[in-house]
């Protein structure tokens, strides 16, 4: 197979290549009807599109039909070398750089790129059975501007008293697993957060978080700790819940806030939850290997965004 961008290129050149990279990863190399799920086709169209042998059915589609690829003009090589980019830079890669290195459009590059993150997004994960770090930040630049000269920290502090914030996200780490779950919200609403939190954290857990109030209500579900930021105190020991801190949030943040602000500059509260995906789902694959990470992403491919309900536009 291939074990860098290189390698991919030349292990599938050619549309021809690719649709059959596509028919082994998604229907496990046997043709299978998108509509009704029957496994015998007719090849038609010189191996480019199928027919469906059921009576019933007959229709007629493509391996990308009812995938992240459907309906796009964009040869599926230049969509294979921009999943590979997308996932193997680490702070992201901007539409302007990315129609670039393929050759389409910025706006065509742009449109990509979301369609790509749709497939970095964590479904339905099990919930954190022993010890969450839980954090929240604000991500719109817009209004963190609004405070220049203040450390990180005490933006995040006006940010969370203030009334309108939008772009309010919340991370969620599982300390064992080292995984993050990252959920945008327009708001740091205490009802939010609570449900999140519930969502994805098992009742009688260990809840490590700051001191923010914004998880008191919380203290009957979990065992919560705190850590003091303000008096700068960023671990604390705890006999029953070991270490307390919630550094890992913490990095993931900083992480993202440099890719964030560093390559995509501003970006709208609409799409923040792709972003966190985005983020997330590398943060999440960090041991392993670039194009093992390219392989891993392929398996959610079954996630179509179409261009009205990325824009709102009809
Ligand atoms: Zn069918």
């Amino acid at each position: 197979m291939f074990n860098n961008l290189r390698e991919l290129i030349a292990t599938m050149p050619d549309e021809k290549s690719c649709r059959d990279y596509l028919i082994k990863e998604r229907w496990n190399g046997v043709i299978t009807c998108p509509y009704c799920g029957y496994e015998r086709c007719y090849v038609i169209e010189g191996g480019k599109r199928f027919k469906c042998a059921s009576p019933a059915c007959y229709k007629k589609f493509s391996v990308t039909v009812g995938t992240v690829f459907e309906s796009s003009n964009v040869p599926l090589k230049k969509w294979f070398t921009a999943c590979y980019l997308v996932n193997a830079h680490k702070k992201g890669i901007s539409s302007y750089q990315l129609g670039k290195d393929i050759g389409v459009s910025q706006k065509t590059a742009w449109f990509m790129l979301h369609r790509l993150r749709e497939m970095m997004k964590i479904e339905q994960p099990e919930k954190i059975k022993h010890t969450a770090e839980v954090d929240e930040t604000y991500m719109a630049r817009k209004y963190r501007s609004d405070y220049k000269g203040l450390s990180e920290e005490e933006i995040d502090y006006k940010l969370s008293r203030s009334k309108d914030n939008k772009g309010a996200v919340l991370g969620i780490s599982d300390r064992k697993e080292g995984t993050i779950r990252v959920m945008a919200f327009p708001s740091n609403k205490l009802e939010f957060v609570q449900d999140a939190v519930k969502e994805n954290v098992e009742k009688g857990a260990n809840l490590h978080t700051d001191e923010t109030r914004l998880y008191n209500s919380l203290e009957t579900y979990y065992h919560r700790e705190a850590v003091k930021h303000s008096a700068r105190q960023w671990v604390k020991s705890s006999i029953s819940a070991g270490k307390v801190h919630t550094n890992n949030v913490e990095n993931f943040w900083s992480v993202m806030k440099r890719g964030v602000y560093g390559i995509y500059h501003q970006i709208s509260y609409k799409h923040l939850q792709r972003y966190c995906n985005e983020y997330s789902y590398r943060y999440n694959s960090r041991t392993i290997k670039d194009h093992e990470r390219f392989v891993e992403v392929f398996k959610n491919m079954e996630r179509r965004l179409d261009y009205k309900t990325l824009t709102g536009k009809k």
